[in-house]
């Protein structure tokens, strides 16, 4: 019952804080050389509930660049932009059990597997609508100034960072050009891609932003309403699904909820109807998860029930 958890869930964040910011495991992403430059000790969680609440501890106010979180809201704008049927053409829905960055694509169905993974987001940023890059740029900005409450920006030095050493990203928008699975203006979808990767948010807008979708598509401290609710189901379910990459599976079984991580060391999760939760700690897993994020988001399902299958 989420009342009575509410008056100690700040004192639940403070021991998990406490308790795993001694655990020193993984290594910061640097294949994005600008990215190697953060601070590995910087660490905070934070939840917000969908009537506004927030519990926020240790580093919350620092900003990073959001990654491949940001792949989650894409996909919502471009659901609203063409519709379910038509985007579901264009990029599937099925798990690849490969690395985020893995050169898979679904050659059968002529369509990167899922929109969560690298392939399959840089498809989708293809399909948001706009008059040219700048209006498209500023879609997406203003779709993530909605679901934060506030004006955001891009970290030019993390993308020109990536933009410059982006070949394995610029492959397999090539590869996609040649199975005729995106349109032809790829380095312009791949600016708009890194881009949107280095929008700065920190961890108090990551659960505010988790929170939207547990809300119903309405940011809970504002009211706005940042995506259209019937597109809800699809993003958690694709989420739930595939967010956590080739920890998608052991993720759903354990944690149980829907969630995205991204190589900055950032990970959201989202309780339906209940809160929002945003962690950030830089050194990630073999797989590109944030190693404290995932610890600290099982710990967090099994003291507030937060599974949905157990507690739901
Ligand atoms: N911008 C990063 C990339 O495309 C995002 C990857 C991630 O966060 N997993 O490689």
């Amino acid at each position: 019952d989420l009342e009575i958890v509410s008056s100690s869930l700040l004192s639940v964040l403070q021991d998990l804080h406490s308790k795993y910011k001694s655990l020193q495991e993984g290594a910061v992403a640097n294949y994005i050389p600008e990215l190697a430059k953060v601070n590995p000790d910087l660490f905070s969680i934070c939840i917000v509930t969908v009537d506004g609440q927030v519990y926020e501890v240790g580093d919350y106010q620092q900003l990073f660049t959001i990654q491949s979180m940001s792949k989650v809201f894409a996909y919502g704008l471009a659901l609203e932009d063409h519709g379910r049927d038509y985007v579901l053409t264009r990029v599937g829905v099925e798990p690849t059990g490969e690395a985020f960055n893995s050169i898979v694509l679904d050659e059968r169905s002529k369509r990167p597997y899922n929109p969560m993974v690298n392939a399959g987001a840089i498809a989708t940023t293809s399909l948001i609508k706009g008059e040219g890059a700048t209006e498209r740029l500023n879609r997406i900005l203003e779709m993530f100034r909605r679901y934060t409450g506030h004006d955001v920006f891009v970290d030019m030095s993390i993308f020109t960072s990536e933009r410059s050493t982006g070949h394995r990203n610029r492959a397999m928008a090539h590869l996609m050009l040649n199975f005729g699975m995106i349109d032809q203006n790829i380095e312009e979808a791949l600016d708009l891609y890194f881009k949107q990767c280095a929008v700065i948010v920190n961890c108090h807008d990551l659960a505010v932003m988790a929170a939207t979708l547990a809300n119903k598509g309405i940011n809970p401290i504002t009211g706005e309403r940042a995506v259209d609710h019937q597109y809800i189901k699809d993003i958690l379910s694709v989420m739930y699904t595939c967010g956590m990459y080739n920890f998608a599976g052991e993720w759903a079984y354990t944690v149980g909820i829907p969630a995205k991580s991204g190589v900055c060391g950032g990970i959201f999760a989202v309780v339906p109807n209940q809160m929002g939760i945003g962690v950030f700690s830089p050194p990630l897993d073999a797989r590109g998860n944030s190693v404290r994020g995932v610890e600290v988001c099982q710990a967090l399902s099994q003291q507030l029930c937060l599974h949905l299958f157990e507690c739901g």
